[in-house]
């Protein structure tokens, strides 16, 4: 059995580098940026006025009061879109909109709210500071300088920086094509009324969004019996459709774990069979030739444990993400939580914010098959392999579960 560290490691030194390709701005939001994206220009491109107001030189209202206002000549208007051409010299004022460029000659602006406005002059009530109500040129970002870095994931955010500097059309990798595979004989369609001794199938709807969250493309899916021919043609046939195979079900130690067997038959290499870890203990990552093939237990809490620990950072890495895990971080546990030595344990869990802290509860659950349970976690409780249980009031690790992309 291997440690998980250790099985992510074997996954991740096998897992192929897709190709890229080019895509308009438009559809880039999941995708991995295969290049270093620079600014074509400073942000903002000049100084700009951030109240709508009156752009002046500061020295000419330095000591403006209610009882004391500064008078200077209104000279003109500037408005986004629109500049002032002229200089502001001593004693005059341009009247500014927010997101104008600031006038030569002037150095800040005063708000409106504390100007009073007549014919062709303006009394300032209030003492103007240099630079005040100004976002200088080039503060956000400078000509030249690498914005987004090769391997960032394109965020609707990023998405807006790409954006500012003229990035209509990117270079980004290829979606992972995947291929679904659903082994069990006891499975039907989710359309069909399962008789007795059968259920419907529900991974293939899990993993389908958690492949797709992780920027993957599924190309095909079904179920297939517990059948030694139906599952390794059913895997021929995903292999030749898609980068990587997902299976589940099918790869713990019953009569009809009929995965390894037909993965061997088509000569795949088996690198992980068995994980310490639970649930999920029976995970299989096989290569054959450049394609990758997941074996993922088929209980549905399992599947989406092994997926998220193993297939999500796997997925990334073909894409060429720097960043492949979900997010960890602390939380206190504000329940007992149980453990399962010596295996690490991955307990579903929900995140509060109680008294300013990140307290995270257990969820009641009845095992590895409980999907209606694991539909409420946001998040993935980690109980270290040497430890029963923690304690209420201690510090967890936890995997956040909210997966924006
Ligand atoms: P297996 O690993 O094939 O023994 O499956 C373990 C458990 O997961 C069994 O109770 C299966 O019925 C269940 N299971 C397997 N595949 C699916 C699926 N696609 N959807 C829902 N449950 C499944
Ligand atoms: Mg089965």
């Amino acid at each position: 059995m291997l440690r998980i560290e250790d099985a992510l490691q074997i996954i991740l030194d096998r897992t192929p580098l897709l190709g890229k390709e080019e895509i308009p701005l438009t559809e880039a939001v999941g995708r991995v940026l295969r290049h270093d994206a620079k600014s074509d220009l400073d942000l903002p491109p000049f100084d700009r006025a951030r109240m709508d107001g009156y752009a002046l030189r500061a020295a000419d209202a330095a000591t403006a009061s209610e009882s004391n206002p500064a008078r200077l000549k209104d000279i003109g208007e500037a408005a986004a879109g629109r500049s002032f051409d002229g200089t502001v010299e001593p004693g005059e004022a341009v009247r500014i909109m927010t997101g104008a460029p600031v006038p030569a000659g002037a150095d800040a602006v005063q708000q409106i709210e504390v100007i009073n406005v007549t014919d062709g002059w303006i009394e300032i009530r209030k003492a103007v500071q240099p630079g005040q109500f100004i976002t200088p040129r080039g503060i956000e970002a400078r000509a030249g300088d690498v914005m987004v870095k090769t391997g960032e994931r394109i965020s609707p955010a990023v998405a807006a920086v790409l954006a500012s500097f003229g990035y209509a059309r990117l270079q980004v990798s290829r979606r992972p094509r995947i291929a679904l595979l659903s082994t069990g004989t006891e499975l039907v369609e989710v359309s069909e009324k399962p008789g007795a001794s059968q259920i419907r199938n529900s991974n293939t709807y899990s993993l389908a969004g958690y492949a797709e969250s992780a920027g993957a493309e599924v190309v095909s899916s079904g179920i297939v019996r517990d059948d030694f021919a139906a599952t390794r043609d059913a895997i021929a046939a995903g292999l030749e459709a898609a980068d990587a195979v997902i299976l589940s079900g099918g790869v713990s130690m019953g009569d009809y774990d009929l995965v390894k067997p037909a993965l061997v038959e088509l000569g795949a290499e088996i690198f992980v069979e068995k994980v310490a870890m639970h649930p999920g203990k029976p995970t299989v990552f096989a290569k054959l030739g450049d394609k990758v093939i997941f074996g993922l237990p088929g209980n549905p809490v399992s599947v989406a444990v092994s997926f998220h620990l193993f297939a999500r950072p796997a997925l990334m890495q073909m894409q060429g993400a720097k960043d492949i895990h979900l997010p960890r971080f602390q939380a206190y546990a504000a329940r007992p939580v149980k453990g399962a030595p010596p295996r690490r344990s991955h307990q579903p869990g929900r995140l509060t914010i109680r008294d300013g802290r990140a307290e995270v509860e257990p969820l009641k659950w009845s095992g590895s098959s409980d999907l209606v349970a694991f539909m409420k976690a946001d998040c993935l409780i980690v109980v270290p392999e040497d430890r029963a249980s923690v304690a209420e009031g201690e510090l967890v690790e936890v995997i956040s579960l909210n997966i924006k992309q």
